[in-house]
């Protein structure tokens, strides 16, 4: 605690006599902190995680700077309830915290609830029982006995169970010699969730291109403060590997490291990796752990036990003691924004977060987003290429099938030439991957006799076969009922039709073709991140013929036997109306096809589409992602897009379509008049119905340097007071349109 308004609040706190009162963040969407009474004898300063009464409830949360203005009686107020045994936030995070709740129109309260997600790690963990050898031998030696006296010489404490282990030998043998009296108890601190990464474990694994790439990492890192670098290389290219060498440096600084991965909890080959050049495993963080790991995870990276996390974007969030670098692996991937209470963008507030406190951050990506590209070309940020797959490995053949020419027989999916490759494939025991960005048989189901569509009765979407469970169900809000026999509406029976493919009808298509042929369907709906992980292991092992896969199977992963990517409907995402349709698609086709001949082994890409003239399918077949890139930068610059102009989204929810639409056109006439920013709509969003709630969409636009912040707090607070019926939710860079 270094800065001048801790130094004074520490003043203030000395002074005894006086009743103190101070700011304390609450986790309610309020807009500032409430005031608390500090009770004689407690010490609290700015950061300090507490427990406060709030109405008949105590919740957690953090005493803030800004003094009290001496206007309430400190009596009149209600104390804190108690302070917690951790490390308070520091400056820096604080004033992260301030920034992001400035920056997306959050209360701050929210904001700072993401940082302390793990309410029972606010005190110490428990310390746990051990033992110590105390001298002495045992009235009866025996090879097993020899062993554990063997190891306990040193004096060192052990765990009954860690001694046995090490040892070799079962609990009872440790047991018998306690009872002999040669050990005593002791109380050991908890262990570590990981050991500690060892920067010079190995030497380092870089060869060709990735040496210059990792030195100028390195310098980067050496260099100290705030700087943010972007490796850009395509898939295979070994960019991990050059990372690796700037989280070397890091640690050897003797500072703290946070990786973000999109996906983190399939990346177990990621976790292996990073062993195998540090000797230990980063901590992990993501939705998917324990409430128990978490809790330990939080606490030893505040304590700075824990020197390297692995996670999702809410790792973004977590207090470090000594935080030193920031990598974020898939810069471009639309997993890092949360649309979801606290609307941010992980990419971009990993940035921050460095420049706030004064240290570097690395982007990572095979197809940076636009955003990123355009600040390495003005120098904002620092470009570092590597243009070629690592060692021996060329990228796939990308071919485009041209599915007007060359259609799919009656009640397919799949193009005879698309057939022809995989049966090749499967012949000289390669892998193939067939890419459906759709989970579940059929995502439309009609009636043929009377046209009836099922819609999802609180949403606006099409409810989804999923034939292998027999339901039919709703994306949106998980609604499900079983499919029926008949129509709900004319009553015919047997005469549902399925609407288009998803990754089980594909599956089926392709089992009719290969009947012997080991074919496997991947998605979110196998349920289960641990299922997940082992199927991708599976997978990996040759396991495997045909795999059918949602974009789970485009992140990350390694298939040494995989030669063959077929897209299945390289058109499906260009045609949703998003400024970005067009960059996602490129993205996540390059990934896709990124999968396939990672080892050496010849392999091929083929991209079903109905356009193959479209600038996208052009870039990727030609490899020229430069050209696709001077093109889309090129069209956003003329239409002010992002980054040459900005966006915000305010989406208006209600429980009556006219609620809605009615509150969504008062905030439009509250709209202040200034030049350079311009409010478009409101429209009926295209998800008009999501669990019951009607939406109505405003779009506001500005130029790139406009205070769109500003603008809509006035908006907001000229415009109709929300009710409890209705809300309202700002969207600062949104990455969705629907
Ligand atoms: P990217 O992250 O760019 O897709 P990776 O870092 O995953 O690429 O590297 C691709 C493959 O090449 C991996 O299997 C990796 O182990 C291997 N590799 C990368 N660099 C080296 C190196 N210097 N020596 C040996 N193998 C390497
Ligand atoms: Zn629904």
């Amino acid at each position: 605690m270094t800065s001048d308004s801790s130094d004074l609040f520490g003043a203030l706190f000395e002074t005894p006599a006086l009743q103190r009162a101070v700011p304390v963040l609450v986790p309610l969407p309020v807009p500032g902190a409430y005031s608390y009474a500090v009770p004689e004898g407690m010490h609290v300063e700015p950061g300090s995680v507490v427990q406060v009464p709030l109405g008949p409830r105590q919740v957690i949360g953090v005493v803030w700077e800004g003094g009290d203005d001496g206007k309430v009686d400190p009596k009149k107020l209600r104390p804190i309830t108690h302070v917690f045994d951790c490390p308070p936030l520091d400056a820096t995070m604080r004033a992260f915290i301030s920034w992001i709740a400035a920056y997306t129109l959050t209360p701050p309260g929210l904001v700072a609830r993401m940082a302390l997600r793990a309410p029972a790690a606010f005190d110490p963990e428990p310390m746990v029982e051990g033992l110590r050898f105390l001298g002495g031998t045992p009235e009866r030696m025996t090879p097993a006995r020899a062993r554990v006296l063997d190891l306990v010489q040193d004096g060192f404490s052990w765990t009954r169970s860690g001694l046995a282990h090490a040892a070799g030998v079962s609990t009872s043998v440790i047991d018998g010699l306690m009872s002999q009296g040669l050990f005593e108890t002791v109380f050991l601190p908890p262990p570590p969730v990981v050991a500690k990464p060892d920067p010079e474990f190995v030497a380092p694994r870089i060869a060709g291109p990735q040496k210059e790439a990792a030195a100028d990492l390195v310098e980067m890192v050496k260099g100290g403060g705030f700087a943010v670098s972007l490796i850009d290389g395509v898939t295979g290219s070994g960019k991990t590997e050059v990372y690796f060498e700037a989280i070397a440096e890091t640690l050897r600084r003797g500072k703290q490291v946070l990786i973000l991965l999109p996906e983190i909890a399939l990346t177990a080959s990621f976790m292996e990796r990073f062993q195998d050049r540090f000797g230990a495993k980063p901590a992990e963080w993501h939705s998917d752990l324990s409430p128990r790991m978490r809790e330990k995870v939080w606490r030893q990276a505040v304590t700075g036990e824990v020197r390297v996390v692995a996670g999702a974007r809410s790792a973004l969030f977590l207090p470090f003691e000594d935080l030193g670098l920031i990598v974020v692996d898939e810069e471009h991937d639309p997993a890092y924004k949360q649309e979801d209470r606290v609307f941010y963008n992980a990419r971009d507030m990993a940035v921050v977060r460095g420049r706030l406190t004064g240290f570097p951050v690395v982007l990572v990506s095979a197809t940076p987003s636009v955003e990123s590209q355009v600040n390495g070309q003005t120098g904002r940020y620092t470009t570092i290429h590597l243009p070629t797959r690592f060692g021996d490995a060329a990228l796939p053949d990308l071919h485009l099938v041209d599915m007007r020419r060359h259609p799919p027989e009656r009640g397919g999916f799949l193009s005879p030439l698309m057939l022809r490759a995989i049966g090749r494939t499967v012949e000289r025991q390669e892998q193939a991957l067939l890419f459906l960005n759709r989970r579940g048989y059929a995502p439309l189901t009609l009636c043929r006799v009377c046209g009836h569509r099922f819609q999802c009765p609180q949403c606006s979407s099409w409810l989804v076969e999923h034939r292998f469970r027999g339901q039919i169900q709703c994306h949106q809000c998980g609604y499900a009922e079983r499919t029926p026999d008949a129509c709900p509406e004319c009553g015919t029976l047997d005469h549902l039709v399925a609407c288009g493919p998803g990754v089980e009808r594909i599956a089926e298509e392709v089992e009719r073709h290969f009947p012997d042929a080991r074919t496997i369907v991947l998605s979110s709906d196998l349920g289960g991140v641990k299922r997940l992980r082992l199927e991708l292991e599976a997978i990996a092992r040759g396991e495997a013929d045909i795999v059918i896969g949602t974009q789970l199977v485009a992140k990350g992963h390694n298939f040494p036997l995989m030669t063959l990517v077929g897209i299945v409907d390289a058109d499906l995402g260009l045609a949703n109306g998003d400024p970005r349709a067009a960059e996602r698609t490129f993205q996540l086709l390059s990934q896709v096809t990124g999968r396939a001949g990672r080892t050496g082994l010849k392999s091929h890409g083929l991209l079903q589409t109905y356009q193959p003239q479209h600038p996208v399918m052009q870039a990727i077949v030609s490899g020229d992602a430069s050209a696709f890139y001077d093109r889309e930068i090129g069209e956003r610059e003329k239409a002010a897009l992002p980054p040459f102009g900005r966006l915000a989204s305010v989406i208006v929810s209600a429980d009556t379509r006219q609620d809605a639409e009615g509150h969504a056109r008062g905030l439009r006439q509250a709209a202040p008049e200034v030049s350079g920013i311009m409010v478009l709509g409101p429209a009926e969003a295209p998800l008009a119905l999501i669990r019951g709630r009607h939406r109505f969409r405003l779009l506001v636009h500005g130029r790139r340097n406009s205070d769109l912040q500003s603008y809509l707090r006035e908006m907001l607070s000229r415009g109709p007071k929300e009710r409890a019926s209705i809300h309202v939710q700002v969207d600062i860079d949104p990455q969705s349109f629907l």
